[in-house]
C-alpha cells in the first residue's frame, strides 16, 4: 500500500503546492481522500492511471476539497472509462455532481455513484472498512479511517504435514484461513496450522478541523495519521476561529493516539517553507513530517 500526497496546500494553490488530495494505491485500487482542483494533473505527474477501480472520500464541501471532481470525471470519460466511480461524501455531493452533469456538456461513459454518508462505517468489503467521525470545522465534515481487516496468521507447513495434509491446493486454502476436509473425511482447521491473525494497516485522514477528541479513538495506533496543520502554532487563535489546527496540536493528537507516524498537510499558502513549522511539533511527536506535493510513502505491514 502506497500513500501519495497529490495536493498539500490549504484553500489556495501555490507554485509548489496543489489543493488537497491524498491518493492511496492499494492492490489494483485507487482510494482518494479529497479531490481539490487540479487533482487529475497531479495524478498524471504521479503516474496514477485514470482507469483503476476508484473510490473518492470527500471530507467536506469546501471548494478546495471538491473542485477537482468535475475535471477528473471529464478526463475519465474522454478516456472511455467503463468502471464505476464511487464517491463518499457528507450531504451536498449528489446535488454537486448532478449540477455538473446538467450544465457541463460531456458524455459519461461510466456510472458515478454518490453515497452521502454520516458518522460510522461508511464502506466495507472483504479487505477493509472505512469509518468516519464528525470533525470540528466551520461546516459539517468527516474525518476518515481506512482500516484493513486482519490477515490470516503465518502458515506452518510442518504442522499441515503432521496432520496429513498433502502439499498443494489444500495448503493454499488453509493459508487463506479456510478449514478443509481431507479425502478420508478428517477436518483440518486453519487455526491449527497457522499462527495468530496478523493486523492489517490503518490510515487516518483528518480533513479540515480543529483538534477534537473523537479523532483520538479513530486514530488509535494508526500506521499513519494524516492531519491538517493550516496555521503555525503562533496563530492558534486564528486556527481555532477558522476551524483549523496547528502542527503542535496535531502532534499532541498523534502522541495521545499512539500512532506510528504523523504527516501534516493543508498548509496555508502564507508559508513558503514548512520546515520551521514542524520543529516544535517534532518535540511533542518525533515521527512528524510535513507532506510535499507528490511525496510517496510506502506503508508495509507491521511484522
Ligand atoms: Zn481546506
Ligand atoms: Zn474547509
Amino acid at each position: 500500500m502506497e500513500v501519495i500526497f497529490l495536493g498539500t496546500s490549504g484553500s489556495m494553490p501555490t507554485n509548489k503546492r496543489n489543493l488537497p488530495a491524498v491518493a492511496i494505491l492499494r492492490k489494483d485500487e485507487l482510494i482518494l481522500f479529497d479531490c481539490g482542483e487540479g487533482t487529475q494533473r497531479q495524478m498524471i505527474l504521479a503516474h496514477i492511471g485514470f482507469n483503476r477501480k476508484t473510490k473518492i472520500f470527500i471530507t467536506h464541501m469546501h471548494g478546495d476539497h471538491v473542485l477537482g471532481i468535475p475535471g477528473l470525471i471529464q478526463s475519465m470519460a474522454l478516456l472511455g472509462r467503463t468502471e464505476k466511480l464511487e464517491i463518499y461524501s457528507p450531504p451536498g455531493m449528489k446535488n454537486f455532481v448532478k449540477s455538473i452533469s446538467r450544465t457541463v456538456k460531456f458524455t459519461l461513459t461510466f456510472p458515478v455513484e454518490v453515497f452521502e454518508v454520516h458518522e460510522g462505517i461508511v464502506h466495507q468489503n472483504n479487505e477493509y472498512q472505512v469509518q468516519a467521525v464528525q470533525t470540528s470545522h466551520v461546516i459539517p465534515g468527516l474525518a476518515y479511517a481506512l482500516i484493513e481487516r486482519n490477515r490470516p496468521g503465518k502458515f506452518h507447513p510442518e504442522k499441515a504435514r503432521a496432520l496429513g495434509v498433502p502439499k498443494g491446493p489444500l495448503w493454499s486454502k488453509l493459508q487463506r484461513g479456510e478449514d478443509i476436509r481431507l479425502p478420508k473425511g478428517k477436518i483440518v482447521k486453519s487455526r491449527n496450522v497457522t499462527g495468530p491473525p496478523r493486523p492489517g494497516r490503518k490510515i487516518v485522514y483528518s480533513g479540515d478541523t480543529r483538534p477534537f477528541k473523537v479523532i483520538l479513538k479513530l486514530a488509535r495506533k494508526a500506521d499513519m495519521l494524516i492531519h491538517e496543520a493550516t496555521f503555525a502554532d503562533e496563530l492558534a487563535e486564528r486556527a481555532k476561529r477558522d476551524g483549523h489546527s496547528t502542527p503542535s496540536q496535531a502532534a499532541k493528537i498523534a502522541k495521545t493516539a499512539r500512532v506510528k507516524r504523523l504527516v501534516l498537510t493543508h498548509i496555508s499558502a502564507r508559508y513558503a517553507n514548512a520546515d520551521i513549522l514542524v520543529k516544535k511539533a517534532r518535540k511533542i511527536f518525533p515521527r512528524t513530517q510535513f507532506a510535499e506535493d507528490l511525496l510517496r510513502i510506502e506503508l508495509p505491514y507491521a511484522e
